[in-house]
């Protein structure tokens, strides 16, 4: 068997029939920029999502970048967050001009550690900017009173989290701004790229509003400097195929996630679910210290893996002058070593599950023998 880590040609050829369809509507329209497909998918997202607001942007990172800069961010700042996510989250934090404080993460969620924030937070401090990891919301309770405490904003990179829940709430719906991703390997994931903003908030709504067009409220009237930001009406019609699978997709994900949780209890260490949440496995990610040698292992019986990420970002050349070393987040630099992420995507069939389950199971019973 050969199993990709993940396969968009066979979800594509399960939509085929209502993917080309709503393309050809876009071309038929001759509206490509900010028309009717971006304004239903918005309306639908909110629905989805139980949110008052929601706006397509470009990218993952656009909205991110334009969530910062809604509440301020800039120059002399800091914006507290996890050194283990996709390199997106602290460069954002870096690319406005102000610092990314990093807070170790919990070795079980592998999100944010509620327990070390508020150490880190000095006057400075603006926001709190935490990632739903793997598909599991952070600890948004906890982060939300600490927030509060101290005035701050929380700006939640749900990047990996669409249709996930925490607390019977809908991640997108809980912090101040949350931002979704697009990209075409995410969960709800277009044929190119794709964000969106999710906020209650009116003032926030206006300005996030502005800051995809230029700064402009009106057509030609610049209120402020803004971004060119939008997600295209293509990549909307798309996504509006698959939002209406969306659930049933991450449905499946989890059968998938449960299924492998119970046959590799007691071999290795599986995710953890925090209790209130709905994780919706973007990622199944397993905990490991023979990783290279189980990763060689799958590879040579043809099932891909992926390691999501080798590096924590304190330790990325990129970061190097922020003046963070080896040490200074040790459950980071730990998880880094062990993590690896199984396939896990909605096609995938029943026989490669329990293909993939020999596997894995394989691996670690020959290696008991062994030992
Ligand atoms: C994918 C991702 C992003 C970036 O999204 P893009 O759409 O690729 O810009 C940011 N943060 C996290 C955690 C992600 O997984």
């Amino acid at each position: 068997m050969n199993i990709p880590q993940i396969n968009l040609k066979r979800q594509y050829d399960a939509l085929k029939e209502e993917i080309e369809p709503a393309v050809s509507r876009v071309f038929e329209g001759g509206n490509f920029i900010l028309g009717k497909e971006v304004k239903c998918f918005e309306e639908e997202m909110k629905a989805f999502i139980g949110v008052k607001y929601a706006l397509g942007v470009g990218n993952g990172t656009d909205a991110l970048t334009l969530a910062l800069k809604a509440i301020g961010i800039g120059p002399g700042d800091e914006v507290i967050t996890v050194p283990f996510t996709f390199f997106s989250t602290p460069e954002v934090i870096c690319n406005l001009g102000a610092r990314p404080v990093f807070v170790d993460i919990d070795r079980h969620s592998c999100n944010i550690d509620p327990g070390k924030i508020e150490e880190k937070i000095t006057g400075r401090t603006k926001a709190i900017l935490p990632v739903d990891l793997y598909g599991q919301s952070a600890d948004m309770e906890e982060i939300t009173k600490i927030a509060k405490r101290h005035n701050l904003f929380v700006i939640e990179d749900a990047a990996q989290a669409m249709g996930a829940s925490y607390k019977g709430k809908r991640v997108g719906s809980i912090s101040d701004i949350a931002c979704a991703s697009f990209f075409p390997t995410k969960n709800l994931g277009a044929a190119g790229d794709g964000g969106m903003l999710f906020t209650n908030n009116d003032e926030l709504y206006n300005l996030l509003f502005s800051f995809r067009v230029h700064g402009a409220s009106r057509k030609y009237h610049h209120e402020r400097l803004g971004f060119n930001s939008r997600l295209d009406e293509v990549q909307a019609a798309i996504l509006r195929v698959k939002l209406k699978r969306l659930d049933k997709w991450n449905k499946r994900r989890r059968y998938i996630g449960g299924l492998y949780t119970r046959a590799f209890s007691g071999f290795v260490e599986t995710p953890y679910i925090k209790d209130g949440n709905v994780h919706i496995f973007h990622q199944y990610t397993i905990k490991t210290k023979k990783r290279d040698s189980l990763t060689q292992f799958l590879r040579e019986n043809g099932i891909a893996t992926a390691v999501h990420y080798p590096i924590p970002c304190h330790l990325q050349p990129a970061l190097k002058w922020l003046g963070y070393k080896k040490g200074d987040f040790p459950v980071a630099e730990e998880i880094a070593d062990a993590v690896l992420s199984l396939p896990v995507y909605p096609e995938l069939r029943d026989d490669e599950v329990e293909y993939v389950i020999r596997a894995v199971r394989n691996f670690f019973e020959k290696k008991l023998d062994k030992e």
